[in-house]
């Protein structure tokens, strides 16, 4: 059997196409295909606009600096997650405050973090950044209102659920990123992430200021929209009074402003090509990683030594399958030895030594700690093939069965 990772991602022979003709196309840096990313994108998740941007972390940064994060600012977000979903405060200034996670979710408890804002005057909070961990989508609906109850702004990370949602109050689907809840939403295209770009992300949001301060924070705070130019024509022009009949401005076509201090954090054209091409198939993968998860579940439903499993949930995208099982070790090292590569997601954010120097320390968040004591990731990729996904399965009942 050959090596079967937890993740990986999924090129096609139509993916490489989609690179080589960009490639050979004009644009290396940002192109026409970043906007019709972005907009296939947009129309994937719901949303009115779409940022593609270098990676998820870059994403999270953009958002932090866009929703306004600043020294002293504190924001609200869970330990079982990949860390960028608490940095992006720290690179800003900000201090992370973690609230625990509920044991049969696996997210962030909304119960927790209403006692977390009881707790404190009312604007000790700026904000909160659910994460729809594995892919199962936050009840945004539910933190929204608790949100304008405390003031507070939501920045979504949904890395692991592009094409998940959860069921309104309505009876609505609610998809992950659809900016109806959350002010801005981010995706990540790592390799490992339903979508793969090499690296990549994207931002999404209904807002459009948000949406043309990211735009300009992307390319180093500069923008060449003359609506927005703060300096006058006389500055931009100098002394000089020739016009060209062919440059309908009265701004020379050389002129633009920086007028925030921002980043390169664009994607390459080609990475937005591939990116395009796997949005295609989005939808193929998140049906394959449904059968996966359901036949996980049947497989360890009933199991004595199964505690818990992310089971079978409607809107669930489903970018790991989690097992909660005693002597995780000794699974994860016989894994191992058969060529099975799970992976643990994740170490509590808040137990990281960075995060300890602020006293974060074992015992302040007893479900997230509980969890990683006995989580496990099992490979879950739509080309994880029935025998393979069987080999695991019977791996894992003949080590604790016998
Ligand atoms: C992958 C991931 C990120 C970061 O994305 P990159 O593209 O790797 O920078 C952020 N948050 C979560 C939950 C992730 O899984």
């Amino acid at each position: 059997m050959n090596p079967i990772p937890y993740g990986r991602q999924h090129i096609t022979e139509d993916d490489i196409q989609a690179v080589v003709e960009t490639l050979k196309s004009d644009y290396l840096t940002q192109g026409p295909k970043i906007k019709e990313f972005e907009d296939a994108f947009a129309s994937y998740v719901g949303s009115r606009y779409a940022i593609a941007v270098s990676n998820g972390t870059a994403a999270l940064h953009l958002n932090a600096l866009a929703i306004g994060v600043k020294p002293g600012d504190k924001v609200i977000t869970t330990p079982i997650t990949f860390a960028a979903s608490a940095n992006c405060v720290r690179y800003c200034g900000g201090e992370v405050v973690f609230a625990d996670i509920d044991p049969e979710t696996y997210l962030v408890d909304i119960h927790s973090v209403r006692k977390l804002l009881q707790a404190s005057p009312k604007g000790t909070y700026q904000g909160i950044i659910p994460v729809d961990f594995a892919g199962r989508a936050v009840d945004l609906e539910a933190f929204r209102e608790l949100a304008d109850e405390f003031g507070l702004w939501i920045i979504q990370d949904s890395c692991h659920s592009p094409g998940g949602y959860f069921i309104d109050s309505k009876g609505q689907k609610q998809h992950c990123g659809n900016g109806k809840f959350a002010e801005l939403a981010i995706f990540s295209f790592h390799p490992v992430k339903h979508i793969a770009s090499g690296e990549g992300g994207m931002i999404t949001t209904n807002d459009e200021n948000l949406y043309k301060k990211l735009l300009m924070l992307r390319t180093h705070g500069i923008t060449r929209d003359e609506s927005l130019f703060q300096n006058s024509l006389e500055f931009a022009r100098g002394k000089d009074n020739f016009s060209l009949a062919s440059h309908n401005s009265a701004f020379p076509a050389w002129y633009m402003e920086m007028q925030e201090l921002g980043y390169n954090y664009r994607l390459t054209d080609f990475q937005a090509a591939l990116g395009l091409s796997q949005l295609k198939r989005a939808d193929e993968g998140l049906v394959r990683r449904k059968e996966i998860a359901k036949k996980y579940y049947e497989a360890f439903q009933g199991q004595s030594f199964i505690k818990g499993q992310s089971g079978v949930v409607e809107g669930h995208a489903y970018h790991l399958y989690v097992i909660e099982i005693e002597n995780r070790l000794g699974l994860y090292n016989y894994l191992r030895e058969k060529n099975i590569f799970a992976q643990i997601h994740y170490i509590p954010v808040h137990l990281m030594p960075y995060y300890r120097q602020f006293g974060w320390e074992e015992g302040d968040m007893p479900n997230a700690e509980q969890y990683y004591k006995n989580c496990i990731s099992l490979p879950m990729y739509p080309t994880l093939t029935n025998e393979e996904q069987e080999f695991v399965i019977n791996t894992i009942l003949s080590f604790f069965n016998g």
